[in-house]
């Protein structure tokens, strides 16, 4: 590991729609230090006022302990460009980030570097950095949460396309004709298999006096994923149906990801994989039938419980990403 000493250390910030996280994060990829504050305890529309002073905090925190922050990455929810640090749109839990400059602003506030992007990037990246997807040319990381997003690295670099959607694998139809997303499509993996959509298929058809109903308290409206599982586990008939669509959603989205992109490793995280673990033979059945055998024997897939910090070294392999490209482009960056 390397000396904490010697190499700067990393300050990784996962700007959620609840919650605000920030952690001083080792070159090794451990968390020393963390804060975390409600993302709008100021109200609606000002997340940035919790956000700077939360930085502020464990930047000053971090100096007093004598260590010196080489820069600072943030996950956002939401698309980001990377070059010029601008947060895109939708940005639904943050609107009011949208269009925003926040690497230059950040930078210029804090005096050292300042890297942001969508937060499933960032953890795909410490996924692949520090995780499960080490030592992987490419890999996908399938982040199953209240929504979906993905990460994508391929041939070692991380595709963020041209605004930034690169890797919205959550609103890639997996059935032409499905129900309507959220996103005005249809048919969306997250429609199946996030923890929102799994909830609104369940409360959409659960039955009068059934374990699922029961489980609820008996209002459809408080339904969540994990009552589902729990419910499908015990036997009830709406629930097993809502689940195995899930699995079978899952498994078409990893016969996406196989035929299209045919990475070493898929890690599909989130609270929803969690639920899923146990359900790991049915979700490879399924995605059996839909790629190519000869790709999904030699695909390392990996479902693994979410893991909360997850997104904020994630962040912080992030600014060590961005400095190792902007050295391998220019020889002369200078290296501590
Ligand atoms: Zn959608």
């Amino acid at each position: 590991m390397p000396d904490r000493g010697m190499a700067p250390l990393i300050i990784g910030v996962d700007v959620g729609g609840t919650t605000t996280a920030a952690g001083i994060v080792t070159p090794a990829g451990e968390v020393i230090l963390e804060e975390s504050v409600p993302t709008h305890r100021h109200g609606p529309g000002r997340a940035l006022d919790a956000i700077v002073p939360l930085i502020a905090t464990v930047l000053e925190r971090a100096e007093r302990g004598g260590h010196a922050i080489g820069g600072i990455g943030l996950g956002i929810p939401g698309p980001v460009d990377v070059a010029s640090g601008r947060v895109g749109d939708p940005a639904h839990h943050v609107p009011e980030l949208v269009g925003r400059a926040l690497g230059p602003e950040l930078a210029a506030r804090f005096g050292v570097p300042v890297f942001l992007d969508n937060d499933v990037n960032a953890l795909a990246l410490a996924e692949w950095r520090w995780g499960h997807g080490r030592g992987a040319r490419s890999m996908v990381a399938l982040a199953l949460g209240t929504g979906i997003g993905a990460g994508i690295i391929l041939d070692g670099r991380l595709v963020r396309g041209a605004i930034g959607f690169g890797g919205e694998l959550g609103h890639v139809p997996v059935n032409f004709e499905g129900p309507p997303c959220w996103c005005g499509s249809r048919g969306c993996l997250v429609v199946y298999a996030s923890g929102r959509g799994i909830a609104a298929a369940a409360r959409a058809r659960v039955a009068p006096g059934s374990a699922l109903l029961r489980a609820a308290g008996g209002d459809p409206q408080t339904i969540a994923a994990e009552m589902v599982f729990a419910a499908a586990a015990e036997g009830d008939a709406v629930a097993a149906v809502v689940v195995e669509e899930a699995c079978r959603a899952l498994g078409a989205m990893i016969g996406t990801i196989v035929n299209g992109l045919n990475p070493e490793v898929v890690v599909i995280t989130g609270g929803v994989a969690g639920s899923l673990a146990p359900l790991e033979a049915r979700v490879m059945k399924a995605a059996g039938e839909y790629a190519f055998a000869q790709a999904l024997a030699v695909t390392k897939v990996l479902l693994v419980p979410g893991d909360k910090r997850v997104t904020m070294r994630g962040a912080a392999a992030l600014v060590l990403h961005e400095t190792d490209e902007i050295r391998s482009t220019d020889q002369k960056e200078e290296s501590r």
